[in-house]
């Protein structure tokens, strides 16, 4: 069984608890004492960034990378690694992504060479049909609180079977499936601290989750008081979910006793009661895509592709920029516009085509193709910004980060690039009564309006098993053949964009991977250039690019990475989560 280790603060806040329990005569509760041990447990491993020689794991939590950190060490490799940090980000983000959701991995085969790319993504009930999400006068159900809410947007969750697939395709063996589960059992049944964006989340989302019995009782006291931060959580039921897999395999989940639980919880819904059924679930495969691939400078990209239009649209874009010295301008009015202006063009693309490609023909080789690019590249001037229509914007998010990513290297090479998610902050807020997971609401990926203005149906409309389109970019870099960055993020549609600022400040500016994720971010998605604060508050860039006709939005914070990068020379390998976040970095 793993067990996490404590040193340090943690040893500290422990021999804290001890003599003030004896310092109130031992009028301590037990329970406080823990929070001394766990509170130290949380900080302690908090290293943003890490620097290692063999292995690196990078995930959105503490705890999740100290569970990844623990199998490696082990002898696990990054597969292992990566579905032990899955379980744990279950328990310890439960409004990100967990066994109610779904997700995409990529994974690089030191031995063989290859890229696998695993589409886990949530699909559509059988029973859904394209006007699902309209009301009876043919309107959208208004996007928050309606649509994202309750039964209706659940899609069959693929996060359980996926990590099946790669385990048993990819897993070292050293560790059986079942054992992986052992780390975010511990913790589910120790507790954790409640962290702030987890707090501040419940504060937010209360009103939602109240809607639902088993996630007003998971996540307030009987008062219905949100916890607060810091405080413990426990996820008893959670915990009993992962035994009853353990014993049982997978099949529980999807054709048991768990399945018959999650189309009841779904179709019974007292908020939007959904369409799902048991042979919906029972019915759910994982998809093996190809990787998508792309030329960038002297690098390659590889990332995901359609359902997920993370892949196409990151390639594109860069391959845009590909013909223009961006180092050249660098964060400049002309920089800036330049490289909203690419995202732009990929946006628009993207929102025209991506989908499921079981349903819908896609351009892919077309989209990321050099001649395209090059094409779509001739479309930019310098004097003005090409003008957008807010329609054919897909729903901006709330602005949170939600999702989960993790970069994962183990001491053979293998690595992993994997975003996970529920969708929005919580899913769909339904909690499945007695089991402890919350259900993902990813069919809200879906357009809503099934229909453009020609009454044309548009590529990303909702129907009976189609998997809704994606934004997540799981993406590898390689240079001359050689891995050199592991990257993803959170941040529903935004993700793309975090990811590509990123990839530019490290290819194009030269900067450190610790430079290139505190650095503000510029996105565009086919509408206004949004802005992190530093940059937005350079007033004489904003007026340039106003002047140009660029709306510019005011954004705090956008996207949620996790990143690794190979230093071949030095026989290192660093790893760097997000200043936006509150993950942590981890090697040896
Ligand atoms: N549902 C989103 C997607 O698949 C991810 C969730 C998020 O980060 O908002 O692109």
């Amino acid at each position: 069984m793993l067990r996490f280790r404590s040193n340090g603060f943690p040893r500290f806040c422990v021999k804290f608890g001890v003599l003030f329990a004896i310092f109130l005569r031992y009028t301590i509760t037990m329970r406080t004492l823990i929070s001394f041990l766990l509170i130290g447990l949380l900080f302690s491993p908090q290293l943003r960034a890490a620097q290692g020689k063999h292995a690196m794991a990078v995930t959105s939590d503490p705890y999740a990378t100290k569970a990844a950190l623990e199998i490696l060490k082990q002898g696990g490799n990054a597969v292992d690694a990566a579905i032990a940090a899955q379980w744990v980000l279950n328990v310890v983000e439960p409004q990100s992504s967990g066994i109610g959701g779904g997700g995409f991995f990529l994974y690089y085969d030191a031995v063989t060479k290859q890229i696998h790319a695993f589409d886990g993504r949530e699909q559509a009930p059988q029973d859904a049909y394209p006007d699902m999400f309209l009301d009876e006068n043919g309107f959208p159900f208004p996007y928050y609180p309606d649509r994202i809410t309750g039964g209706l947007a659940v899609g069959v969750p693929g996060t359980l079977k996926l990590l099946q697939v790669v385990h048993s395709r990819f897993g070292s063996k050293k560790f059986s499936f079942s054992e992986l589960f052992g780390p975010a059992i511990e913790v589910a049944e120790r507790g954790f601290p409640v962290s702030k964006r987890l707090a501040r989340y419940l504060e937010e989302h209360k009103k939602r989750l109240k809607l639902f019995p088993a996630s007003r009782q998971t996540f307030f006291n009987p008062e219905g008081k949100s916890l607060e931060v810091h405080s413990l959580l426990f996820m008893p039921d959670l915990a009993e979910t992962f035994k009853l897999v353990q014993k049982e395999g997978i099949r529980v989940f999807y054709e048991g006793e768990i399945a018959k639980d999650i189309a009841k919880a779904v179709r019974e819904a007292p908020f939007h009661p959904g369409l799902m059924s048991e042979d919906d679930l029972s019915f759910y495969r994982v998809k093996e895509r190809n990787p998508i691939r792309g030329r960038y400078r002297q690098y390659d990209v590889f990332s995901m592709g359609p359902p997920s239009s993370g892949g196409t649209t990151l390639i594109e874009t860069l391959q845009i920029l590909g013909f223009f010295d961006l180092a050249y301008y660098g964060k400049t009015a002309d920089g800036i516009h330049l490289f909203s202006e690419a995202q732009k063009l990929a946006f628009q693309d993207r929102n025209h085509w991506l989908a499921d490609p079981d349903y819908v023909e896609i351009p892919t080789e077309k989209i990321v193709s050099l001649e395209f690019a090059e094409e779509r590249s001739q479309a930019i001037r310098w004097e003005y910004a090409i003008p957008t229509t807010q329609a054919a914007m897909s729903p901006l998010n709330l602005g949170a980060s939600h999702t989960s990513h993790l970069s994962i290297v183990d001491e053979w090479g293998n690595m992993v690039s994997y975003t996970t998610t529920i969708e929005s902050v919580f899913g769909s807020a339904l909690m499945v009564p007695g089991r402890g997971f919350l259900l993902n609401n990813e069919l809200t990926d879906f357009e809503a309006v099934p229909k453009d203005d020609k009454g044309k149906p548009v590529a990303n409309a909702p129907e009976g098993g189609k998997r809704p389109m994606s934004s997540m970019t799981p993406t590898f870099i390689f240079r001359e053949g050689k891995p050199l960055m592991i990257v993803g993020a959170a941040g529903g549609t935004k993700i793309i964009g975090a990811v590509l600022n990123i990839l530019t400040n490290v290819l194009d500016f030269g900067m450190s991977l610790n430079d290139a994720m505190n650095a503000p971010r510029i996105i565009n998605r086919y509408g206004p250039t949004e802005m992190e604060t530093f940059l937005y508050e350079n007033q004489t860039i904003v007026h340039d690019l106003e002047r140009r006709g660029h709306p510019i939005r005011h954004e705090p914070s956008m996207g949620i990475a996790q990143a690794v990068w190979f230093d071949e020379d030095n026989h290192a390998v660093y790893g760097e989560t997000d200043p936006r976040g509150e993950g942590s970095a981890l090697g040896y």
